[in-house]
């Protein structure tokens, strides 16, 4: 069995001096693709370098809105020339972030915009970061129509789910799921149709049970596999099977 961690950032600060250890033990234990995901210009470079040297991962460039106040004014230039690299497979992680206190939302929805064109530009998807935003999420995305993309560790109402998928976007959840009481993901995980299904750690963040806490790292994505197939009561080799299938699908990789 393989999985494929659809949202990582091995290229963060906390995995600098141990991530080729780190992503050969992940690639032993089964989890054989990753998305090493930007957030700035920096991480968006670095993720590039990585995917140069580390089997089976692939990179998205972008600025998130926790990083939409101190991008430059040539922000969107220089994402668009990183993504010119072929180890690039998406735009991300772009989106809103209306829950922590980070930034106005006025600039927040500029960059959101401006990404989205540039995916639409460079036919790239879109990995979308979104956390108590849903009337803006769901005004940008119906006015904007990214091709294809992903709302990452999907926390949302049903409701805005099942228009993200009327749009075409796939859905991808974290280890939230593995710890979460909260019916209405439940009901998330259960409805996304099997051929929109992604699972991702958001390492080095977010832990799943029973790992809390700790350090993320890809090798406890099985973990929020088990829960995906619990809750949807499938297989846990069928949600390994389409979720990674769905990865290639949506990031246009050929293997
Ligand atoms: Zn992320």
């Amino acid at each position: 069995m393989r999985l494929f961690d659809s949202h990582t950032h091995l290229n963060s600060p906390v995995f600098e001096k141990d991530c080729d250890t780190v992503w050969e033990e992940s690639r032993q234990s089964g989890v054989e693709s990753a998305i090493v995901v930007g957030y700035d210009l920096d991480s968006s470079e670095r993720a590039i370098e990585l995917c140069r040297r580390l089997a089976g991962t692939y990179a998205a460039v972008g600025v998130s809105p926790h990083d939409s106040v101190t991008a430059p004014a040539d922000y969107l230039d220089r994402i668009r020339s990183l993504a010119q690299d072929s180890a690039v497979v998406a735009v991300g992680e772009i989106g809103l972030e209306y829950h922590h206190p980070i930034g106005r939302h006025d600039i927040q929805r500029k960059l959101f915009q401006e990404q989205i064109a540039l995916a639409n530009e460079l036919d790239l998807p879109v990995i979308i970061h979104s956390r108590e935003c849903e009337n803006d999420l769901v005004a940008i995305l119906t006015e904007q129509k990214p091709r294809r993309g992903v709302l990452h560790c999907y926390t949302g109402s049903l409701e805005t789910m099942g228009i993200a998928v009327e749009l075409g976007l796939h859905i991808s959840f974290s280890g939230i799921v593995t710890f979460s009481k909260d019916q209405s993901l439940r009901q998330c995980v259960e409805n996304t149709p099997t051929d929109r299904l992604l699972i991702e750690t958001d390492c080095p963040y977010l832990a799943p049970s029973p790992h809390r806490g700790k350090r993320c790292v890809p090798q406890y994505l099985i973990h929020t596999a088990e829960s995906v197939a619990a809750i949807r009561q499938n297989p846990l080799c069928v949600v390994a099977d389409s979720t990674f299938q769905n990865a290639l699908n949506l990031f246009g990789i050929d293997r």
